[in-house]
Protein backbone atom coordinates (compact mmCIF):
# COMPACT_ATOMS: atom_id res chain seq x y z
CA UNK A 1 0.00 0.00 0.00
CA UNK A 2 1.55 3.31 -1.23
CA UNK A 3 -0.40 5.46 1.85
CA UNK A 4 0.14 9.74 2.64
CA UNK A 5 -0.92 10.86 5.78
CA UNK A 6 -1.94 14.36 5.68
CA UNK A 7 -3.03 17.46 8.49
CA UNK A 8 -1.89 20.39 10.58
CA UNK A 9 0.72 19.93 13.19
CA UNK A 10 -0.55 18.34 16.41
CA UNK A 11 -3.10 16.39 14.41
CA UNK A 12 -1.23 13.04 15.53
CA UNK A 13 -0.47 12.21 11.68
CA UNK A 14 3.29 11.28 13.09
CA UNK A 15 1.85 9.26 15.67
CA UNK A 16 -0.69 7.31 13.24
CA UNK A 17 2.02 7.02 10.32
CA UNK A 18 4.36 5.06 13.12
CA UNK A 19 1.35 2.63 14.12
CA UNK A 20 0.36 2.06 10.60
CA UNK A 21 3.86 1.48 9.21
CA UNK A 22 4.55 -1.07 12.06
CA UNK A 23 0.95 -2.92 11.70
CA UNK A 24 1.05 -3.19 8.12
CA UNK A 25 4.75 -3.93 7.60
CA UNK A 26 5.49 -0.40 5.54
CA UNK A 27 8.64 1.90 6.29
CA UNK A 28 7.74 5.33 7.59
CA UNK A 29 9.23 8.02 5.49
CA UNK A 30 8.44 11.12 6.79
CA UNK A 31 10.68 14.11 5.93
CA UNK A 32 10.88 16.08 9.20
CA UNK A 33 12.66 13.10 10.74
CA UNK A 34 14.91 12.48 8.04
CA UNK A 35 16.27 16.55 8.40
CA UNK A 36 16.32 15.87 11.88
CA UNK A 37 18.58 13.08 11.64
CA UNK A 38 20.67 14.80 9.06
CA UNK A 39 20.98 17.90 11.25
CA UNK A 40 21.76 15.27 14.12
CA UNK A 41 24.42 13.65 12.30
CA UNK A 42 26.22 16.92 10.58
CA UNK A 43 26.23 15.96 7.25
CA UNK A 44 25.97 19.10 4.96
CA UNK A 45 22.54 18.99 4.12
CA UNK A 46 22.02 18.74 7.96
CA UNK A 47 23.96 22.13 8.54
CA UNK A 48 21.68 23.21 5.38
CA UNK A 49 18.93 23.10 6.63
CA UNK A 50 19.09 23.32 10.54
CA UNK A 51 18.15 26.91 10.37
CA UNK A 52 15.14 26.32 8.38
CA UNK A 53 13.29 24.03 10.66
CA UNK A 54 14.48 26.08 13.58
CA UNK A 55 12.82 29.33 12.03
CA UNK A 56 9.83 26.72 11.21
CA UNK A 57 10.05 27.73 6.93
CA UNK A 58 9.44 24.83 4.56
CA UNK A 59 12.62 23.53 3.24
CA UNK A 60 13.64 24.35 -0.41
CA UNK A 61 11.43 22.36 -2.71
CA UNK A 62 14.34 20.90 -4.81
CA UNK A 63 16.04 19.27 -1.67
CA UNK A 64 12.94 17.59 -0.64
CA UNK A 65 12.08 16.30 -3.32
CA UNK A 66 15.31 14.97 -4.63
CA UNK A 67 15.40 13.66 -0.50
CA UNK A 68 12.04 12.11 -1.82
CA UNK A 69 12.75 10.38 -4.65
CA UNK A 70 16.02 8.99 -3.73
CA UNK A 71 14.02 7.46 -0.40
CA UNK A 72 11.29 5.59 -2.28
CA UNK A 73 13.39 4.25 -4.67
CA UNK A 74 14.90 2.13 -1.65
CA UNK A 75 14.15 -1.27 -1.07
CA UNK A 76 12.31 -1.24 1.44
CA UNK A 77 9.21 0.97 0.06
CA UNK A 78 9.26 -0.71 -3.02
CA UNK A 79 6.26 -2.27 -2.11
CA UNK A 80 4.79 0.24 -0.05
CA UNK A 81 5.33 2.98 2.24
CA UNK A 82 2.93 5.64 4.83
CA UNK A 83 4.80 8.85 3.83
CA UNK A 84 4.50 11.61 6.33
CA UNK A 85 5.30 15.48 5.77
CA UNK A 86 5.27 15.24 2.19
CA UNK A 87 4.16 16.57 -0.05
CA UNK A 88 3.55 20.37 1.70
CA UNK A 89 2.42 22.57 -0.86
CA UNK A 90 1.80 22.24 -5.09
CA UNK A 91 4.64 22.46 -5.83
CA UNK A 92 6.00 19.34 -4.31
CA UNK A 93 2.33 17.74 -4.85
CA UNK A 94 3.14 17.83 -8.48
CA UNK A 95 6.53 16.29 -8.38
CA UNK A 96 5.10 13.58 -6.72
CA UNK A 97 2.61 12.88 -9.17
CA UNK A 98 5.08 13.13 -11.91
CA UNK A 99 7.29 10.80 -10.16
CA UNK A 100 4.84 8.43 -9.37
CA UNK A 101 3.54 8.34 -13.12
CA UNK A 102 7.37 7.92 -14.41
CA UNK A 103 7.51 4.77 -12.33
CA UNK A 104 3.71 3.60 -12.68
CA UNK A 105 2.73 4.02 -8.88
CA UNK A 106 0.20 5.73 -7.28
CA UNK A 107 -1.06 6.41 -4.16
CA UNK A 108 -3.68 4.37 -2.51
CA UNK A 109 -4.96 6.40 -0.18
CA UNK A 110 -4.36 10.38 1.09
CA UNK A 111 -5.79 10.13 5.26
CA UNK A 112 -6.52 13.01 5.82
CA UNK A 113 -6.14 13.87 9.88
CA UNK A 114 -8.19 17.04 10.25
CA UNK A 115 -8.32 19.57 13.29
CA UNK A 116 -9.00 23.14 14.31
CA UNK A 117 -5.83 25.36 14.90
CA UNK A 118 -7.14 25.83 18.36
CA UNK A 119 -6.25 21.99 19.49
CA UNK A 120 -3.60 21.86 17.74
CA UNK A 121 -1.99 24.86 19.21
CA UNK A 122 -2.70 23.29 22.38
CA UNK A 123 -1.45 19.87 21.79
CA UNK A 124 1.68 21.54 20.22
CA UNK A 125 2.19 23.45 23.39
CA UNK A 126 1.98 20.24 25.39
CA UNK A 127 4.12 18.23 23.56
CA UNK A 128 6.69 21.02 23.97
CA UNK A 129 6.93 20.52 27.60
CA UNK A 130 7.56 16.62 27.19
CA UNK A 131 9.98 16.80 24.41
CA UNK A 132 12.58 19.52 23.48
CA UNK A 133 11.84 19.83 19.93
CA UNK A 134 13.59 23.58 18.94
CA UNK A 135 10.84 24.47 16.79
CA UNK A 136 7.77 23.99 19.44
CA UNK A 137 8.05 27.36 20.83
CA UNK A 138 5.00 29.33 20.49
CA UNK A 139 5.86 31.49 17.78
CA UNK A 140 7.19 28.96 16.06
CA UNK A 141 4.28 27.13 16.26
CA UNK A 142 2.18 30.10 14.53
CA UNK A 143 4.52 30.10 12.08
CA UNK A 144 4.26 26.57 11.05
CA UNK A 145 0.05 26.52 11.62
CA UNK A 146 0.46 29.54 9.11
CA UNK A 147 2.44 28.02 6.25
CA UNK A 148 0.09 24.87 6.91
CA UNK A 149 -3.11 26.91 5.51
CA UNK A 150 -1.53 29.27 3.18
CA UNK A 151 0.81 25.82 1.38
CA UNK A 152 -0.43 22.79 2.52
CA UNK A 153 -3.84 22.79 2.77
CA UNK A 154 -4.37 23.40 -0.84
CA UNK A 155 -3.14 20.60 -1.26
CA UNK A 156 -6.28 18.82 0.54
CA UNK A 157 -8.43 19.33 -2.13
CA UNK A 158 -6.11 18.43 -5.11
CA UNK A 159 -6.46 14.98 -3.56
CA UNK A 160 -10.27 15.47 -3.08
CA UNK A 161 -10.09 15.39 -6.72
CA UNK A 162 -8.39 12.11 -6.98
CA UNK A 163 -10.89 10.47 -5.12
CA UNK A 164 -8.21 9.11 -2.95
CA UNK A 165 -8.67 11.22 0.23
CA UNK A 166 -9.84 9.89 3.73
CA UNK A 167 -11.24 12.19 5.54
CA UNK A 168 -10.83 11.33 9.52
CA UNK A 169 -11.78 12.88 13.44
CA UNK A 170 -8.40 13.91 14.55
CA UNK A 171 -9.51 15.51 17.60
CA UNK A 172 -10.61 12.02 19.14
CA UNK A 173 -8.29 10.02 21.14
CA UNK A 174 -4.92 7.89 19.82
CA UNK A 175 -7.06 4.61 19.90
CA UNK A 176 -10.00 5.94 18.41
CA UNK A 177 -8.71 7.87 15.36
CA UNK A 178 -6.88 4.14 14.74
CA UNK A 179 -9.50 2.36 14.75
CA UNK A 180 -10.66 4.50 11.85
CA UNK A 181 -7.69 4.34 9.99
CA UNK A 182 -7.65 0.49 10.20
CA UNK A 183 -11.55 0.59 8.85
CA UNK A 184 -10.66 2.69 6.08
CA UNK A 185 -7.47 0.22 5.24
CA UNK A 186 -9.82 -2.73 5.47
CA UNK A 187 -12.47 -1.45 3.18
CA UNK A 188 -9.25 -0.48 1.14
CA UNK A 189 -7.78 -4.18 0.96
CA UNK A 190 -11.10 -5.28 0.36
CA UNK A 191 -12.02 -3.56 -2.65
CA UNK A 192 -8.51 -4.37 -4.46
CA UNK A 193 -9.38 -8.13 -3.52
CA UNK A 194 -12.54 -7.70 -5.30
P1 LIG B 1 5.51 19.31 11.83
O1 LIG B 1 4.51 18.63 10.95
O2 LIG B 1 5.19 19.15 13.27
O3 LIG B 1 5.82 20.72 11.39
P2 LIG B 1 7.68 17.75 10.64
O4 LIG B 1 8.54 16.83 11.41
O5 LIG B 1 6.78 17.19 9.60
O6 LIG B 1 6.89 18.56 11.74
O7 LIG B 1 8.58 18.87 9.92
C1 LIG B 1 9.50 19.64 10.63
C2 LIG B 1 10.13 20.69 9.73
O8 LIG B 1 10.86 20.04 8.67
C3 LIG B 1 9.16 21.62 9.00
O9 LIG B 1 8.76 22.71 9.81
C4 LIG B 1 10.02 22.06 7.81
O10 LIG B 1 10.97 23.01 8.19
C5 LIG B 1 10.77 20.79 7.46
N1 LIG B 1 10.04 19.96 6.46
C6 LIG B 1 9.50 18.73 6.68
N2 LIG B 1 8.91 18.26 5.56
C7 LIG B 1 9.08 19.21 4.61
C8 LIG B 1 8.69 19.34 3.25
N3 LIG B 1 7.98 18.37 2.63
N4 LIG B 1 9.03 20.47 2.58
C9 LIG B 1 9.74 21.44 3.17
N5 LIG B 1 10.12 21.40 4.46
C10 LIG B 1 9.81 20.31 5.18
Amino acid sequence: MNLLVLGPQGAGKGTQAKRIAADYALPHVSTGDMFRAAIAAGTPLGKRVEPILAAGELVPDDLTVALIEERLAETDALDGFVLDGFPRNLAQAEALDAMFRKIHRSLDAVLFFDLPDDIATERMLKRAEQESRPDDTPDVIARRLAIYHEQTEPIVEHYRATGKLVPLHAERTVDEVYTEVQDALDALSGSAAA
